[in-house]
């Protein structure tokens, strides 16, 4: 999508802080990290958000979490624990339409969120 800042990032048009890449799957740094660990891990292809989401993506979606917790583990944060969030819509909280799973780690995390 022209537009996307991922899909930008996807296609190295925009630099990151890259930490993971496979043939579905891109992971790098948050640019606005709101814990010690903040990666942002994304399909390459554009969806925009979870309620696109078909039948046919949970295999990508399983992979992604698979990903995260590889690279929770990677970054030393499996042990404490850590978090995986997907905001959805304007009351989620998106700001990125192109769908994302947020890792968060490495200090203790609030429960509920504000
Ligand atoms: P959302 O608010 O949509 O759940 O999360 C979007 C996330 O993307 C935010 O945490 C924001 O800091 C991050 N972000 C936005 N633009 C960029 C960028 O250009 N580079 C990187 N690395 N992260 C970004
Ligand atoms: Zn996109």
């Amino acid at each position: 999508m022209e537009d996307c800042i991922f899909c930008k990032i996807i296609k190295k048009q925009i630099p990151c802080e890259m930490l993971y890449e496979d043939d579905k799957v891109i992971a790098f740094n948050d640019i606005s990290p709101q814990a010690p660990v903040h990666v942002i891990i994304i399909p390459k292809q554009h969806i925009d958000d979870l309620n696109c989401l078909k039948q046919e993506s949970s295999e990508l979606i399983g992979h992604i979490f698979m990903v995260a917790r590889e690279i929770a583990g990677t970054l030393g944060i499996a042990e404490g624990g850590y978090r995986i969030v997907s905001n959805c819509g304007e009351q989620g909280g998106q700001t990125v339409h192109h769908v994302h799973f947020h890792l968060l780690g490495g200090r203790m995390l609030q429960w509920p969120p504000g």
